[in-house]
């Protein structure tokens, strides 16, 4: 048996070699980027108008506040320039500033009358209101690195840089298997000693919250056709998550099975609660194997705990570690490391989280009132109120 942090290393120790693949944009977003974005112009490329209003010769204020409009420059056309160093221009907000001006006068603080704007404020500073060429960044500055989560914020400076399709990091072809000849298909009507399958559809479905898709598998409690199928799905994917058929029951097969296909045991068991039966190996070309207890909070928390980290470090994503604070005394006896199920809420600024453990590894109805679950260290047993602890958060808090 490892204890959790054992456990962690190991299965950062075995990461997915990724790959940059090609993607379009309008796909990219929640993908992690795998090359370096320079900016292909200056941020703004022109000296860019910021409000609409009029566009004048700041020195010319000393003469007057009137100002004859000699023209309109709208955004879209190429810049005008001012002719006389007196006079004004209409200016829209990402037009280019005029040649001549200097200083942009909102609407707002003039009066305009046959065609004499009259400025109404006093204190004007030279170059307001002008977003000035290159003031965001220079041609070819990096603008992103490679390894950055992309979110809608990035997508916005692809596109302005002109990209429209975009190198990511490829993520691992994945198969997702259970095992139980207790379990039979949603759409089937369980007779009384069966159950419906559950955990395939929670890993996955916690996959594709990630963007990660995958295919669904089952194996019956049967040594031979479990070593025949799981021969077949890792040969054909980069990372295989099984849940069930792990334990010390007399049917519980997969272990043997891995291995009697090359899967090398990295840990079998880990000293938590839930999960204890968890088993995590790797096979000589490299194949991720999750063996996740089949119990469905052992599976959830799992995947949450170990395989999401998993996943980001091999996309080379920086992982942060979230804590909570306990929000009542909590006590735990046995030494394992406990994850509690707890509700958070934010409360004056700190994330609070309330105890509720439910019934157990397979309780998971009472997953729909946790948001996450607190990692309790195994060296201890009281808890108190106030203090931190790591936290493993599934649900967001909006
Ligand atoms: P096992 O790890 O195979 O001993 O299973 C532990 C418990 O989890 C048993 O009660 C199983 O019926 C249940 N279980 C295993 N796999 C699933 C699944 N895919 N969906 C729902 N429950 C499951
Ligand atoms: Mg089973």
């Amino acid at each position: 048996m490892v204890s959790v942090a054992e456990a962690s290393a190991v299965v950062w120790a075995s990461l997915f070699k990724s790959r940059p693949k090609s993607a379009q944009i309008e796909e990219a977003v929640g993908k992690v980027l795998a090359e370096r974005i320079v900016a292909d112009r200056d941020f703004p490329p022109f000296n860019r108008v910021a409000m609409d209003g009029i566009a004048i010769q700041y020195a010319s204020l000393k003469v007057g506040a009137e100002f004859f409009i000699e023209a309109v420059q709208a955004a879209g056309e190429p810049g005008k320039k001012l002719k006389k160093a007196n006079h004004c221009l209409e200016v829209m907000t990402g037009a280019m500033l005029p040649e001549g001006t200097d200083t942009v006068i909102r609407y707002e603080d003039v009066k305009i009358e046959k065609g004499v704007a009259t400025i109404q404020i006093k204190e004007v500073t030279l170059g307001q209101n002008i977003h000035r060429q290159g003031q965001d960044a220079r041609q070819n500055d990096v603008l992103l690195d490679s390894g950055i989560l992309l979110s809608p914020a990035e997508i916005a400076l692809l596109a302005s840089v002109g990209k429209n399709r975009v190198d990511v990091f490829s993520l691992p072809r994945a198969a997702v298997v259970s095992s139980g000849d207790e379990l039979v298909e949603v759409s089937s009507t369980p007779a009384p000693h069966q159950i419906r399958r559950s955990n395939t559809y929670a890993l996955q479905a916690a996959m594709r919250s990630l963007g990660w898709e995958s295919e669904s598998f089952h194996l019956a409690d049967q040594k031979e056709s479990i070593v025949a199928s799981l021969r077949g799905i890792v040969k054909n994917y980069d990372v295989i998550i099984l849940s069930g058929g792990v334990s010390k029951g007399k049917f519980d097969y997969i272990p043997d099975a891995l291995e009697e296909i090359g899967v090398k045991k990295l840990f079998h068991q880990v000293n938590q609660r839930p999960g204890k039966p968890f088993w995590f190996g790797v096979s000589e070309n490299g194949k991720v194997v999750f063996a996740l207890p089949g119990n469905p909070v052992s599976t959830y928390m799992c995947f949450y705990r170990y395989i999401k980290p998993w996943l980001l470090k091999s996309l080379g994503v920086e992982v942060h570690l979230i804590q909570a604070t306990l929000a009542s005394d909590f006590s735990f006896k046995p030494e394992l490391t406990y994850f509690l199920q707890v509700e958070v809420k934010f409360e004056n600024g700190k994330l609070m989280a309330y105890p509720n453990q439910g019934g157990g590894s397979g309780d998971f109805a009472n997953l729909k009132n946790v948001s996450g679950f607190l990692e309790l260290p195994a060296d201890r047993s009281e808890f108190k109120a106030g203090e931190l602890f790591p936290y493993i958060p599934f649900r967001s808090l909006f």
